[in-house]
């Protein structure tokens, strides 16, 4: 149907370029266009109300309403709206966020560097780590390994860390020649050999990634492995228990850095403060973002430890001055607003709430789904999860790619008043605000149910 001349969705498809969006399709279907929010639940220009099963990307984390973020961002826009933080210049809210960010760590950190997304961080961390290693005069240390089906994001070295087709051949990435390596992804489900347990699972994948670095250079060329705990935008995947433990014996043994991509897992996603406390990580370099400021104001965060810092340190006075910084990093407001967040976590306890309403939701995914003839594996933990849709229970055979089921699955929803989102093998994200109430849980997954039948 052609949107009404002049309407929101008419002045949309003449003038904007969507991210992650079918530009052709776009033309004739058109945008949701969302007007306002109030706590886990969103308002189309039309009336239309839907629960928000993703957090709008996994980040609204306090939902659509809160007012004390709204007040600290006008309080300190009020006291001074910029500065940066280039050339040794500093503000109150940046070193305060900083501080709170150090304190809050799974692991000892040292430094925090800002940026404005998560893809950001992720390059930041990139090229701490290349600017490090020609620091410490170790030319050749510069591969970096990463899963297939994990997210970094989509800057260039970002995309080229993030282990998913699309972001890759119609960008000419990765970039910089080899020293991009993907390994296997950590999904028992579709990945473990017939009768394999999950323990011998784990097991193979660490020796794989070691048989992997022996080939790469081992210890002289490779640098660096990125994680995210939980996989978010691969389709949230969890890995084996033992599977972290077992890479980071890996690392060690090669003098390879974790960097922890807590952007979807971070600010208690999981459960936890932090995925690397689900999963037993020991992170050298954590990023983070989204939940950092719930997403009010765009900030990220790279956090690294001691040793990292030392080594970024002794190149300033050897190889030059670390020449890297985004003109936003700080921002002040942002920082205010993320500060304002991570009181609100404590002061309300949100963590504590995710970890039992999240519980709720795993049991719930389980109970209703799990029997569904149109899906193969409900999954996750915490307040993080997914339902795989299959063609084949048996055969956890995906759907053909060209049914659409996972696009027409979220159409359904948006018909029963609830957001989704598709990933790789049609897999159906769930990432509410960590806010959201059981009540609330049985609401939206009542929905989903619905929008599940009507696609059967
Ligand atoms: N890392 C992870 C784990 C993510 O999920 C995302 C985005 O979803 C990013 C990085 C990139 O963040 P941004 O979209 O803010 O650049």
């Amino acid at each position: 149907m052609t949107p009404p001349r002049n309407s929101n969705a008419a002045r949309d498809i003449a003038n904007v370029l969507h991210p992650y969006t079918d530009a052709k399709a776009h033309m004739v279907n058109g945008p949701l266009v969302i007007s306002r929010g109030k706590g886990v639940r969103i308002y189309d220009d039309q009336g239309k109300e839907y629960i928000e099963a993703l957090a709008g990307l996994w980040c609204a984390s306090l939902g659509f309403d809160n007012e004390r973020l709204v007040k600290a961002a006008t309080d300190q826009m009020r006291k001074l709206p910029f500065y940066h933080s280039f050339t040794a210049k500093s503000h109150e809210p940046m070193i305060d966020l900083a501080e709170m960010l150090i304190e809050r760590a799974p692991a000892p950190m040292s430094k925090v560097f800002f940026g404005n997304s998560g893809s950001e961080a992720n390059d930041s961390a990139i090229k701490m780590i290349w600017y490090m290693n020609n620091a410490l005069g170790r030319p050749k240390k510069k591969k970096l390994f990463s899963r297939l089906k994990g997210y970094h994001g989509i800057t260039l070295a970002a995309a080229s860390l993030t282990g998913l087709p699309a972001n890759h051949k119609l960008f000419d990435a990765p970039i910089a020649g080899g020293r991009f390596c993907h390994v296997g992804t950590p999904h028992h489900y579709h990945n473990a050999k017939p009768g394999e347990s999950e323990e011998d699972f784990a097991t193979r994948l660490a020796e794989e990634l070691e048989a992997r670095i022996i080939e790469e250079g081992g210890a002289e060329e490779c640098a660096a492995f990125w994680a995210e705990p939980a996989m978010g935008a691969g389709g949230v995947i969890i890995p084996p228990r033992t599977y972290f433990p077992k890479i980071q014996a890996v690392l060690k043994k090669y003098d390879m850095l974790f960097v922890a991509d807590e952007v979807i897992c971070g600010f208690g996603r999981t459960g936890n403060y932090w995925g690397c406390q689900t999963f037993d990580i020991q992170p050298d370099i954590l990023v983070c973002a989204k939940a950092l400021s719930s997403a009010y104001l765009p900030i990220s965060a790279v956090m690294v430890n001691e040793a990292v810092f030392q080594g970024i340190a002794e190149g300033s006075s050897t190889v030059g001055t670390w020449g890297h910084g985004f003109t936003y990093s700080g921002h002040p407001v942002s920082a205010a607003v993320a500060i304002e967040t991570l009181k609100i976590y404590d002061e309300m306890g949100t963590i504590a709430h995710a970890a039992e309403v999240g519980a709720h939701m795993q049991a719930e995914l389980r109970r209703r789904f799990t029997d569904h003839p149109l899906v193969g594996e409900v999954r996750g933990v915490g307040l993080i999860g997914a339902i795989e849709l299959t063609s084949d229970k048996a055969a956890r055979k995906p759907i053909d790619p060209a049914k659409k089921a996972g696009a027409r699955l979220v159409k359904h929803g948006e018909e029963q008043g609830v957001i989704l989102r598709a990933m790789v093998n049609d897999s159906m994200g769930f990432s509410p605000p960590l806010v959201i109430t059981k009540e609330e849980v049985t609401e939206m997954l009542d929905r989903v149910g619905r929008a599940l039948d009507a696609l059967a």
